[in-house]
């Protein structure tokens, strides 16, 4: 590392859906790096993905890194100088990049029509050929290709890939990897709307904004082939790549919000500091040299190093994580105690949104604490059997649970009123009446079958903890014989979201 050539990475998280704890665990192992590094640290938000793109997601990703505190040097909030860091301010310059590779021969214009393409697949499955596109239009001739895209025939633009051997890139933590080019698809590079795919415009902005160490999740790992390569079309050196391991379900299966919260403001939220789960986070893929399992954050940045990054699938357990958090709050003094206590729930700002709704209810101050005690807690414990009312019985109420949980998954704003016209529609599909629906979800959410507002209870417990609350719901109807199994699930996606496709009644049984 030199002054001319400091050291840069970055976060590059798609805005769309709830932050993730996953990109916590990235994002701390990059700024751990950086720091060490002396270099900077950038966050881009790759929102190429304009269908599923929201604001709201982009904001909530900003607050939940800034929750973890995790700074960033350059990013779409504090801007910098190899701006801008939002991808879909930068369209021009990825089109321009991709005709580039077209007019150098190692991309092209791709005329398949969808029909095509379906029946290519059909074709393949039925004879367990490899998937993916054949290349059919690699051989048309470039002149004539020119002329047809002049036409504005339809297109999309696919890179070129090699026929045989096989791409050879080093990890930083992994050493040499090997994949052999007949598994890397002929991967589109610009849309049919002229939009660049992740791959092209992750390419182009890491080179652009001098990015030096790409570390990032093994899932990704698939397809840094296609990058190295395109980094080699471009002419341009490609930056250290380090994947680093999953973090996993107890049961090592991929981290998933069915087993785990897995949003970052479910844990601020829930009463966690943020740095000790940022400490905990650093122990999933690495350990101090002294074996020291709490550390604070700059004693990890001050001794990280990628060698020392362990690639065991480092196992997330929320018990462990809660006895951290523990060891953290014993160790404050009681000054420091009641400060982080009062910023995080015990605060006038949110008081004042919680006593409109206890003000028309209360007679003496006594009964505000046990009235508002679900505010303030996490699992909410009440009988199980509670959450099963005469008109709803327990398997229809499970599927309730968590058609509410898509629908609530899928909204970007997060206020009363959305929540209520996510009710007032499940109540229509179901032709349930809106009161009998709810009661499931009184309980679920406020612990009681009668209780505080509910939709506005829920706007100011917060999108991560109604979810959660909906999950420990499900579990205890799960105790009680009341689950819905895998492929049921599946199968109950499916005819929902084929019923909402067609704005149709849905009945849950
Ligand atoms: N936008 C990608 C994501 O959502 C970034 C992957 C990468 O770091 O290259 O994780």
């Amino acid at each position: 590392m030199t002054a001319s050539n400091p050291i840069r990475t970055r976060i590059a998280p798609s805005p769309t859906g709830a932050p993730h704890i996953g990109t916590a665990y990235i994002a701390l192992f990059n700024y751990a790096f950086t720091k060490r590094m002396g270099g900077q640290f950038i966050l881009r938000i790759e929102d190429t993905d304009q269908t599923r793109y929201t604001r709201e997601s982009e904001n909530a990703i900003l607050e939940a890194l800034r929750w973890m505190r995790l700074a960033w040097d350059e990013g779409p909030d504090v801007g910098g100088p190899f701006g801008p860091y939002r991808q879909s301010e930068r369209f021009a310059m990825y089109r321009d990049h991709g005709l580039r590779l077209v007019e150098a021969g190692h991309a092209y214009p791709c005329f398949c029509t969808g029909a095509r393409l379906v029946k290519l697949r059909e074709e393949q499955v039925k004879t367990k050929a490899n998937p993916g596109y054949d290349g059919h239009c690699e051989s048309i001739p470039p002149e004539e290709a020119r002329r047809r895209v002049a036409a504005g025939e339809l297109h999309v633009v696919r890179m070129k890939i090699p026929a045989d051997g096989e791409c050879v890139f080093r990890d930083r933590i992994r050493g040499e990897i090997k994949i052999a080019w007949t598994g890397v698809d002929r991967q589109v590079l610009l849309k049919s709307d002229g939009y660049p795919t992740y791959h092209l415009a992750n390419v182009v902005d890491d080179h652009l904004m001098g990015i030096t160490h790409v570390l990032r999740g093994e899932e990704w790992i698939s397809s840094t082939p296609k990058h190295v390569l395109l980094y080699k079309y471009f002419g341009w050196e490609a930056p250290e790549f380090a994947h680093l391991p999953l973090l996993r379900n107890p049961d090592k299966s991929k981290l998933s919000k069915r087993k785990n919260p897995t949003g970052i403001l479910y844990y601020r939220d829930a009463g966690y500091l943020p740095e000790a789960l940022n400490n905990y986070l650093g122990l999933m893929a690495y350990s101090m040299p002294d074996g020291r399992e709490i550390f604070s954050f700059d004693e990890l940045a001050a001794t990280f190093d990628l060698d020392r990054v362990s690639l065991g699938g480092p196992v997330f357990d929320l018990q462990k994580l809660a006895n951290f958090n523990g060891q953290y709050l014993r160790r404050m003094d009681v000054r420091a105690l009641a400060d982080r206590a009062t910023s995080w729930k015990l605060n006038p700002s949110l008081w004042q949104r919680i006593l409109p709704l206890v003000q028309p209810r209360i007679n003496t101050f006594s009964e505000l604490v046990p009235m508002t005690a679900y505010f303030f807690a996490d699992q909410l414990h009440y009988p199980p059997a509670a959450l099963i009312t005469g008109d709803i019985d327990g398997l229809r109420t499970a599927r309730l649970l968590k058609i509410a949980q898509w629908e609530i998954e899928k909204t970007a704003a997060w206020t009363s009123e959305v929540i209520k016209a996510i009710f007032i529609g499940m109540a229509e599909k179901e032709t349930l009446k809106l009161k009998t629906l709810l009661m499931p979800f009184f309980v679920a959410i406020t612990g009681a079958p009668v209780s505080l507002p509910l939709f506005e209870s829920m706007e100011i417990l917060g999108k991560d903890m109604v979810l959660r609350r909906l999950q420990y719901a499900l579990e205890a109807l799960a105790g009680q014989g009341f689950t819905i199994k895998g492929k049921e699930l599946k199968q109950l996606e499916a005819v929902y979201e084929a019923a909402c496709a067609a704005s149709k009644t849905f009945i849950t049984s």
